[in-house]
């Protein structure tokens, strides 16, 4: 992720290849995609990683190193609740039950917050 700066294509490929690569889909809600893929990129441009688009961060890379997305937390969140804390990641059973993704509770702890 040197050099070049990622464009919102990027962002939208990477997200695709994380879901891939973790055995999650992502969220088939085309505009919910979009908002949170555009969040993601917003993160990136502002701090130069891909914080969490639904979370406060630290704006340092070390200590936001466990909500850099994917986070620490999604694999989780999938597994239990169907999906990520932003719904971005899903799983492919929660969708074919009918799940959307709502509010969920946040895993990550309160001494790691900014
Ligand atoms: S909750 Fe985690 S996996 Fe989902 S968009 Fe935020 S950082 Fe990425």
């Amino acid at each position: 992720m040197s050099g070049k700066k990622l464009t919102l294509e990027n962002v939208k490929k990477f997200a695709a290849n994380a879901a891939e690569k973790n055995g999650w889909v992502l969220n088939p809600d085309p505009d919910f995609l979009e908002s949170v893929v555009e969040g993601l990129y917003n993160t990136y441009l502002e701090f130069g990683y891909m914080l969490c688009p639904c979370r406060e961060g630290w704006g340092e890379r070390e200590r936001d190193r466990d909500v850099i997305c994917p986070c620490h937390y999604a694999a989780a969140d999938v597994a239990e609740f169907g999906h990520c804390y932003c719904g971005l990641y899903v799983s492919e059973k929660f969708i074919e039950a009918g799940g959307e993704p709502g509010s969920i509770p946040e895993r990550r702890p309160e001494e790691l917050m900014p």
